[in-house]
């Protein structure tokens, strides 16, 4: 039997005490889906997330931000946004404008949601952009093109 998802078998996993995508073996599940894993690297046992991809910048996490929005799960939001601001905290703020250009990881003020930061940027003029309580899609200029 080589099922990738069944208890007892060895999954990809976001370690939260390695803080990095880990082997993990499956404890528990949850209908088809994995519930709970245990680090093979520190042995701890704790709920199943998603591997991250290991060389994913920090902004990469926005994404996962976005999907739990939908969630009751605002204050993870807040320390997800705190942790972006603080380990962006040496970027300048850049007034949020319709006409303005973005990029990833930058910095924005925004005049309702406050300050963010750009998660994502969606083709060819969308920002996710990750705020203290919620992640928005904005609208902006729109990419500094490779064609022009
Ligand atoms: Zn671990």
């Amino acid at each position: 039997m080589t099922r990738t998802s069944a208890v007892a078998s060895e999954t990809l996993s976001y370690c939260t005490s390695c803080k990095m995508d880990l082997n993990h073996i499956i404890v528990a599940m949850k209908g088809d889906k994995i519930a709970k894993v245990q680090c093979l690297t520190c042995k701890k046992e704790h709920v199943y997330r998603a591997p991250k991809g290991a060389a994913e910048p920090q902004v990469a996490k926005a994404s996962k931000a976005k999907k739990t929005a939908e969630e009751p799960e605002d204050h993870s939001i807040e320390i997800e946004w705190e942790k972006l601001m603080s380990s962006h905290k040496d970027l300048p703020v850049k007034p949020y404008s319709i006409r303005g250009l973005f990029g990833l990881g930058d910095k924005l003020n925004h005049p309702v949601f406050g300050d963010g930061i750009v998660g994502k940027l969606i083709y060819p003029n969308k920002l996710e952009v990750i705020f203290r309580h919620d992640v928005k899609i904005l609208v902006y200029g729109g990419v500094s093109q490779t064609h022009a």
